[in-house]
């Protein structure tokens, strides 16, 4: 029997319609600074969807778009400023930052208030996700809890693989599956033999970037299958870490891509601008 394919795309609509209703039952709106450094045009692609998300949700957007040489302190700088602005809510640096420049991500990230900081990648609200109190989730990991949910996957006594372990994906979605009673397994580039490990998973989540990684034979029946990674195939056709059509016939639910986590990844984010503002007293 073939998997039941989880909508990402129409839960993202879902939840939008959901965002925009309570944005506009607010009196001040919601306020999203985007930091774009040098040209990369992925990137720009990022943050024009970003503005476009936030436009349809009634979410006031401000972008700055700096040159590439800008550098490190001029950076700092206006993330103070955006620090201080009551009218922003959220504030979001673009990343990776421009290679070939004296910049120190770690650093910029660390800059802005833990308070604006909708990606959650702050020091702060990563150890607040570790003891499940936060205000901000990251938007993937995030978006795979509500995928979860939205189909009634209750992770609570379930094996769960992540496969992946970086900052922003690997290691909260982890986090996340276990604040939700899963019993979770990270595996990595250093995992021997990864089939024996998701083979065992009633959950699977990858996020490597490597298409193909998991093929039919690492699945187990019934399992569900969530692909994080967004890669491109031969054709340049975007494509996930999944063997897609054999893993679908073995699967019991599998997220597509695209279609999958990047919609709800994207919906996230405006749920944590909306968090932001309301912690901020905006009612
Ligand atoms: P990342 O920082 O490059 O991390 C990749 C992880 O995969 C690392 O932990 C790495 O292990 C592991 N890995 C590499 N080769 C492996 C292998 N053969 N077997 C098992 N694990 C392996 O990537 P990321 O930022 O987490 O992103 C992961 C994927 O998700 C990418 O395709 C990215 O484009 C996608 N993504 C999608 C969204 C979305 O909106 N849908 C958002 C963010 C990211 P080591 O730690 O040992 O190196």
């Amino acid at each position: 029997m073939a998997a039941i394919i989880m909508d990402g795309k129409a839960l993202a609509a879902k939840w939008k319609d959901n965002i925009r209703t309570q944005v506009a039952a607010l009196s001040q709106r919601p306020g999203l600074a985007v930091i774009l450094v040098g040209n990369d045009p992925a990137s720009r692609v990022y943050v024009t969807n970003k503005e476009k998300d936030c436009a349809q949700c009634g979410i006031y957007s401000e972008e700055f778009a700096l040159p590439a040489e800008i550098g490190q302190q001029a950076l700092l700088e206006l993330i103070e400023e955006l620090n201080r602005r009551p009218e922003i809510d959220g504030i979001l640096c673009q990343l990776p930052l421009p290679k070939g420049y004296d910049y120190d991500e770690e650093q910029v990230l660390q800059a802005i208030d833990p308070r604006k900081d909708v990606d959650a990648f702050h020091p702060y609200n990563v150890g607040r996700i570790m003891i499940g109190d936060y205000t901000f989730l990251p938007c993937t990991p995030a978006g795979v809890m509500a995928l979860l949910d939205e189909y009634g996957i209750d992770p609570a006594g379930k094996r769960c693989v992540v496969v992946g372990r970086s900052n922003i994906v690997g290691k909260p979605q982890a986090m996340l599956l276990l604040h939700r009673h899963g019993t979770v397994t990270i595996c990595h580039s250093r995992t021997p033999d990864l089939g024996s490990v998701t083979r065992e998973a009633d959950i699977l989540v990858s996020a490597v970037g490597k298409r193909n990684l998991i093929t039919a034979d690492m699945v187990k029946k019934g399992a569900a299958v969530i692909d994080v990674a967004m890669n491109r195939d031969e054709n340049g056709k975007l494509c996930g870490d999944v063997d897609f059509a054999p893993v679908a016939e073995k699967a019991a639910y599998i997220t597509p891509v695209p279609g999958g986590c990047g919609p709800m990844t994207r919906v996230m984010l405006l749920q944590n601008t909306l968090a932001a503002a309301r912690a901020h007293g905006k009612a």
